[in-house]
């Protein structure tokens, strides 16, 4: 099983790399650039490839590489989807060094346009920025706050068919977004299983982050909460990352911690699904 958490660059790629295995991970996301949008550090290869010899060491699941979350592919502002498909473009030039990464995104904001033409327009630009790259991309479950694209399984599964290489396409299942979304992970998670299978397809399936949620179910707030601190609860996150139809995916933790944080909480989950150290 591959767990870990989200976990910064800013000391490098080994680094970070070192501090999860210091976690107890064996594996870990970070962020492409500053989350918040702005422009990425320059590369270091011989930094990134000293990262990848450890992961190969270590026994790593793949690396989550996630892009910021302010940028929106789906805005009809041209600066706002100039910025996405110049940060798209340059992030998988660079993930390009990085074989095996999983590219994660969050399909965007429709803004009051609508469901269909925000998918569009996210799925028009990655079909735009991404043929000739090796790296796989995700499209994250959101919690359809606001005008979030990506709420529902109908929506992702309509972005996927959108791409135009089903090879490189993908999802991230976040926890706190699916339940905040208004699926039922706590009381039938095998219907919400069964349901993204008939839908999206677990083959699509590559990730997972696992969160608490501040909010009840369908509350579409996207607020996390450490485990078994907020409304789904330990049982049922336990529950969700022992599942047999989900095994085997990289599982991140995104909640609300340090990197201490992060190391009980994979101890904790250790210790649930009797993993030995
Ligand atoms: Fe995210
Ligand atoms: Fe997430
Ligand atoms: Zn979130």
């Amino acid at each position: 099983m591959f767990l870990g958490c989200h976990l910064s660059i800013a000391k490098g790629y080994l680094k970070a790399g070192e501090e999860a295995l210091e976690l107890g991970a064996n594996v870990f996301q970070f962020f492409t650039r500053n989350p918040r949008g702005g422009k990425a550090k320059e590369l270091n290869l011989k930094d990134l490839a000293a990262l990848i010899e450890l992961t190969k060491k270590e026994g790593f699941g793949p690396l989550v590489a996630h892009a910021p979350y302010t940028l929106n592919p789906a805005s009809l502002d041209p600066k706002v989807s100039q910025f996405a498909r110049l940060a798209l473009k340059e992030d998988l030039e660079r993930l390009e060094n990085f074989p095996g990464v999983l590219y994660n995104l969050h399909p965007g904001c429709h803004l009051g346009r609508g469901e269909k033409a925000g998918l569009d327009a996210t799925m028009e630009l990655l079909n735009e920025v991404s043929p000739g790259f090796k790296t796989m991309i995700l499209l994250e479950t959101m919690a359809g706050k606001g005008t979030e694209l990506g709420q529902t399984f109908e929506s992702l599964k309509y972005a996927l068919t959108k791409f135009h290489d089903q090879k490189r396409i993908g999802v991230c299942f976040d926890v706190c977004h699916v339940h905040d979304a208004g699926y039922d992970l706590v009381d039938d998670l095998e219907g919400v299983i069964a349901e993204f299978d008939r839908v999206v397809g677990l083959d699509k399936l590559m990730a997972l982050h696992l969160n608490d949620s501040k909010n009840p179910k369908g509350s579409r707030k996207d607020r996390h909460a450490k485990i078994g601190e907020g409304q789904i609860g330990q049982e049922a996150l336990v529950k969700i990352i022992s599942h047999p139809l989900l095994a085997g995916r990289p599982i991140i933790l995104e909640t609300p911690n340090e990197p201490v944080g992060y190391a009980k909480e994979i101890r904790l989950l250790k210790d649930a699904l009797e993993v030995k150290p």
